[in-house]
């Protein structure tokens, strides 16, 4: 007797269930691994900015509760903080930092910064630098470029001001945003809004649309992530931005068109 063998391959039917079944698996998995990737990267953000924060607090302290401006620009004598500069992706000279290190990629004066290019070697040390272990929680991990967080320097925000002068005109520190998700370089002011003088600095505004996702992007689910003058660090929706999470209720400029107070 001639045994049957019970082996047989597999049937064209058969492969082609087991390939659907994958895709259908892989189609359900993807984006749930997807969002479980980018949760990780929005709690390490929110910690980044914490840190941040308390790196702030500790410059306040050594400097005579004066707060950490957003730059410094020593090239420019008449203008410390580099308000007057027409375009801020641009270096000053040789001398300024910005709050944050950066790698200048050999931008030279009036040169642009690349931001947009991540940084290999961070060759200018930030402001705040001395109060952090570590340069990684200068980055933003959804962002692809470097620092991908701002400091404010919108007219009536807290930088570079004293302590004393900010908690007098506020009625609520713990709403003032200082440093923030952003698309772009390492400050936000806004200064070259058509109708602004360089001293009055705005918030970017409208809030929403494509234009403003460089200055609030949609990064972590929708939302961008800040760490408040008070030290605690929460996401926003772009959309809930107020006029009183830039700079103390009633100062003016108000954005164009204004926010809600
Ligand atoms: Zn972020």
């Amino acid at each position: 007797m001639v045994e049957k063998s019970g082996r047989r391959g597999f049937t064209l039917m058969e492969l082609l269930v087991v390939v659907a079944i994958i895709a259908v698996l892989a189609g359900i998995l993807f984006p749930v691994l997807a969002r479980a990737r980018e949760a990780a990267r929005a709690t390490r953000c929110r910690s980044n900015l914490r840190q941040l924060g308390m790196s702030l607090s500790l410059y306040r302290s050594d400097y005579d509760d004066t707060n950490a401006p957003y730059r410094s620009c020593p090239d420019l004598p008449a203008d410390p903080q580099c308000f007057s500069l027409k375009e801020q992706g641009r270096s000053s000279g040789p001398n300024e930092h910005w709050w944050a290190p950066l790698d200048t990629h050999g931008a030279g004066t009036g040169e642009l910064f690349q931001f947009q290019r991540p940084a290999s070697t961070y060759n200018r040390p930030g402001l705040v630098d001395p109060y952090v272990r570590s340069n990684d929680i200068f980055q933003c991990p959804s962002f692809s470029g470097q620092v991908g967080f701002a400091m404010t320097f919108i007219a009536d925000s807290p930088m570079g001001r004293a302590d004393a002068e900010v908690l007098k005109g506020s009625t609520d520190p713990g709403r003032l945003m200082v440093i923030w998700d952003h698309g772009n370089g390492p400050s936000c002011g806004g200064s070259s809004i058509p109708g602004n003088p360089p001293n009055r600095r705005p918030p970017f505004s409208p809030v929403i649309g494509p234009n403003s996702t460089i200055h609030y992007p949609l990064r972590h689910f929708d939302q961008m992530n800040a760490v408040f003058y008070d030290g605690h660090v929460a996401a926003r929706r772009p959309s809930q931005l107020r006029d009183s999470d830039f700079r103390p209720s009633g100062s003016l400029p108000l954005a164009d068109p204004p926010l809600s107070p």
